[in-house]
């Protein structure tokens, strides 16, 4: 066990620079009812060519999180502490040109519902070349050409011939991948893609998950993948960050995180998967609720839930710590502080 506070850099230490590095990131929401504390001090990097997983419940805080990479917190949201950099740029700082080449040229996203992202009164063949011509400066001719290629990329048959396709003729799965088209026409160095099989159903979700982790080796992109699903994370991801009301609870590797979880939350999340209650045994959910982000528990946030809460958890909020190249904030990990196994 190691007591010293992190530096607030990932578990991933290449000795390459990071592409995205977050520190002590904090997204505050001014509603009329006060101040909701979305995301405090939340800090990891995400290496080239790394495929990172965020990880929690509704509300842990990943999505603004994610939001927040892309600077898309808009009113009454903020981002009111805390650095986001890109390249070692600083992307709070960004003019509207940068942010404009930022977003859709180095940085890309994926969403949750791809119906909402394409635009019903264009053909879907029509969006993606709009996307190659914006970030490739290509002419029609080469944009139509390109945007097949896409088309065909993402695995939908008879590319030629569904470009001309609407967007509500083509199915869930279909439209998911001509997003996955359009995010990665620009060729971004990072990809986010928030939970986008949510409206999809089982197998469409593994061809999916598939596609961006074949197509993400090809492009050499760098992916930030957020899910409430633990399993697609062993499925997709090198390092998971599982986030907790708003903070980071820990930063694992995947294999070291399903071999040996470190915060009580994480067990308790891989408890809740079906596919590793054994036969005869019963799933075994974490009880109570995510606490609400206006009104947060004292001390450790997971402590009306946590099985090996003390006092002192209770008390004081434990330092997101180094533990063997991995990071948690759990007083079972620091040093001094006797807590129950
Ligand atoms: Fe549980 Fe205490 Fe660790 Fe929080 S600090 S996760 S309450 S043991």
């Amino acid at each position: 066990m190691n007591d010293s506070e992190s530096s607030g850099r990932s578990a991933a230490d290449s000795g390459a620079d990071p592409l995205v590095s977050v520190e002590d990131l904090e997204v505050r929401f001014f509603t009329e009812d006060g101040a909701v504390r979305a995301v405090n001090g939340v800090s990891f990097d995400v290496m080239p060519g790394e495929t990172v997983g965020i990880v929690g419940e509704s509300g842990a805080g990943k999505s603004v999180t994610a939001q927040a990479l892309l600077r898309l917190i808009d009113d009454p949201g903020r981002v009111t502490d805390g650095r986001i950099r890109f390249r070692d740029k600083d992307v709070l700082s960004y003019s509207d040109s940068e942010l404009q080449s930022y977003r859709g040229g180095s940085v890309s996203m994926i969403f949750q519902d791809p119906q909402t992202y394409l635009n019903p009164v264009y053909t879907v063949g029509e969006q993606i070349a709009e996307a190659v011509r914006i970030h490739q400066d290509a002419d029609r001719q080469a944009a139509r050409e390109e945007a097949v290629e896409m088309l065909d990329k993402v695995g939908i048959a008879d590319p030629e011939g569904r470009y001309d396709d609407y967007p509500h003729e083509f199915s869930g799965g279909m439209k998911q991948r001509a997003l996955i088209a359009i995010a990665l026409s620009c060729d971004p160095d990072l990809l986010i893609a928030d939970e986008p099989t949510t409206a999809l159903d089982v197998t469409t979700e593994a061809q999916i998950l598939r596609l961006i982790s074949e197509l993400s080796e090809e492009f050499d992109t760098s992916v930030v993948f957020i899910t409430h699903d633990l399993s697609v994370v062993a499925e997709l991801c090198d390092r998971a960050i599982v986030m907790y009301a708003g903070e980071v609870a820990e930063d694992s590797p995947v294999e070291a995180l399903f071999d040996d979880p470190l915060h009580p939350y994480t067990e308790g999340l891989l408890d809740s998967i079906p596919a590793r209650v054994g036969p005869g045994e019963r799933i075994d959910p974490i009880p109570g609720q995510m606490p609400n982000s206006r009104n947060l528990p004292s001390g450790c946030r997971f402590h009306p839930r946590c099985p090996y809460a003390v006092e002192e958890c209770r008390r004081h909020e434990p330092p997101l710590v180094d533990v063997d190249g991995r990071r948690a904030a759990c007083y079972r990990f620091v040093d001094g502080v006797e807590v129950d196994e």
